[in-house]
């Protein structure tokens, strides 16, 4: 599979992301996922920042509501579940979506620093559902199965606008 394509930012993009991170957005490389009035949702980083600094997490959710919702998701528990899920049949895919990870973001840049890491807990655990929900919503449904159920249960969706 190859990566999915992701537009380049704009300085509106920019701007709006910066606000949305409550500092200024560093290394954007483009916007991966957008709400459903536009706004950037998920923002592709460079694997290395422009301080030098390796970044492993290429999809990141920049949205205030939507990382409002998946906070909420974690103080739930639900992250317990969601790796006993893991061990029921969808530990393949998700050590699929890892690898995937890793290639989108090789096809950018191949950083030592970053050789077998992706994000979120991947391979093998659930440690922040932020990072997987981000890689869903950039790849699509299907990709990351962890992240698609974050994104099932989250109180938020990127099909009804909750932009401020
Ligand atoms: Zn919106």
């Amino acid at each position: 599979m190859t990566r999915p394509p992701f537009d380049p930012p704009t300085a509106d993009d920019i701007a709006t992301v910066s606000r949305q991170l409550g500092r200024p957005a560093r290394g954007v490389l483009g916007i991966a996922a957008r709400c459903v009035c536009g706004r950037p949702t998920v923002v592709a980083t460079s694997p290395r920042l422009p301080d030098g600094s390796p970044f492993p997490t290429l999809y990141y959710l920049s949205h205030p509501a939507a990382t409002a919702a998946l906070s909420t998701l974690e103080a739930t528990g639900v992250m317990a579940e969601l790796a006993t899920e893991l061990e029921g049949g969808i530990a393949a895919a998700y050590v699929a979506a890892h690898e995937q990870y890793i290639a989108d973001r090789d096809s950018i840049e191949v950083v030592d620093e970053l050789a077998g890491v992706s994000a979120g807990g991947m391979p093998a655990r659930v440690k922040c559902l932020h990072a997987l929900a981000a890689h869903s919503l950039a790849a699509g449904p299907g990709v990351n199965p962890i992240g698609d159920r974050a994104l099932e249960r989250a109180d938020w969706s990127p099909a009804v606008c909750a932009c401020v």
